[in-house]
């Protein structure tokens, strides 16, 4: 079925009746391979592009400011709930910290995320915000610096009691491949824990998800994702299409074991084929799956598109208490696409 003919009727009508589409092409199958491998590895590849890396802090700040919702938890509420007024978008709110040197530092981002507890859940149930949030931002010992993670599983458990209580989501973002195993041992205990609202993000770039699929709690909100992290091409795909592939074949195996899946990318192609071919063959409906996208990535038109055929869109909303902590996020994002340059400053010069 052509995206130009998704319109809502049709799509609920293809939902309901799981037909399978036409067109569909087998996923292609991927390599298995687990990689529970030493944290100490040496990476042949530079974690950012070093052309990126040496790009000054304030210049990297002026290309990726309109990726980030402002230098307070108040601002980033705001942020949040015009998208909801004005474009009935969802959010997922994110406090970029990262780079912790000083406990000073994990226990501020600890008691911020406390705090973002508290203000996500005093919105409309309807319009509440989830929360993001990355295991190393509660520890001095950062596990691909060869440290222990020491404080970040007992912040993760002290926020989603409060979330828990609070009726609050929360999601794990995932970081390197060296946080793989401690971020899904420590969704399995919150789990057990009680904390049901606790989801977790995959990336189809690692071989190992493909095992990963199967460890996870029963029916736990997953985010699918190519993954922003350069791996080394013993553990992880090199090529995108080959990622995003994947993508579609994890997500229709997720959605046939009942977990919620949360579509995360901007590639049009893509999310066009998750909604119109592997929904349906997985015979659910819109309210088992939603798409996600980054705050900031012109993407206006195709979410419209999307939420008028009934799909759940949510955008990732990073916010910062100060620049400095948004710096590492921000040159991830140029590292990937350095088209943003450009992109950012056409958009400047024709707001003159
Ligand atoms: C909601 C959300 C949460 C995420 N969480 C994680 C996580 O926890 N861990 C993790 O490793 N990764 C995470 N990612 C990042 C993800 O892994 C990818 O790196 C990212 O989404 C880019 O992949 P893509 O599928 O959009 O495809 P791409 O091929 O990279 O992008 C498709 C198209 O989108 C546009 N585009 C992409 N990025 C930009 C940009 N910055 N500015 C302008 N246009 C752009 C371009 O037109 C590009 O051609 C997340 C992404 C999203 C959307």
């Amino acid at each position: 079925m052509p995206w130009a003919d998704l319109r809502p009727s049709a799509f609920r009508s293809q939902v309901v009746s799981g037909a399978a589409p036409a067109g569909a092409g087998a996923a292609a199958r991927s390599r298995v391979q687990v990689a529970n491998e030493p944290h100490h590895r040496h990476d042949p590849r530079p974690a950012v592009n070093p052309l990126i890396r040496f790009i000054p802090p304030f210049l990297v700040r002026f290309f990726a400011k309109p990726y980030v919702a402002g230098d307070s938890l108040a601002a980033a509420i705001e942020v949040v709930q015009k998208l909801r007024r004005e474009r009935g978008l969802l959010s997922t709110l994110d406090l970029l910290a990262e780079d912790i040197h000083e406990q000073e530092q994990a226990d501020r981002n600890l008691a911020t995320y406390l705090e973002m507890v508290e203000a996500a859940a005093a919105i409309d149930p309807a319009d509440r915000p989830t929360l993001s949030l990355k295991p190393s931002s509660y520890t001095t010992a950062p596990l691909q610096d060869g440290g222990d993670a020491a404080g970040s599983l007992e912040a993760l458990r002290k926020i989603a009691e409060k979330a828990s209580a609070c009726g609050v989501a929360l999601t794990i973002d995932m970081e390197s491949r060296h946080w793989t195993d401690f971020t899904l041992d420590a969704l399995r205990q919150l789990h057990a824990a009680g904390h049901r609202d606790v989801g977790c993000v995959l990336q189809t770039r690692l071989f190992r998800t493909e095992k990963d699929l199967d460890g996870l709690p029963a029916g736990c909100r997953v985010r699918l994702v190519i993954g922003i992290y350069r791996e080394p091409a013993d553990v992880a795909l090199t090529e995108k299409p080959a990622m995003k592939e994947r993508m579609l074949e994890f997500a229709e195996t997720l959605l046939r074991r009942g977990h919620y899946v949360e579509f995360a990318s901007h590639d049009d192609v893509y999310v066009r084929r998750f909604v119109e071919q592997v929904v349906p063959r997985a015979g659910v409906g819109p309210d088992r799956f939603e798409v996600q996208m980054l705050y900031g990535v012109p993407r206006d038109r195709f979410l419209g598109d999307l939420q008028r055929c009934g799909i759940v869109a949510r955008l990732y909303v990073p916010f910062a208490l100060g620049w400095d902590m948004a710096i590492q996020y921000l040159r991830r994002r140029l590292d990937e696409y350095p088209a943003m340059v450009w992109l950012v400053t056409k958009n400047l010069l024709s707001r003159r």
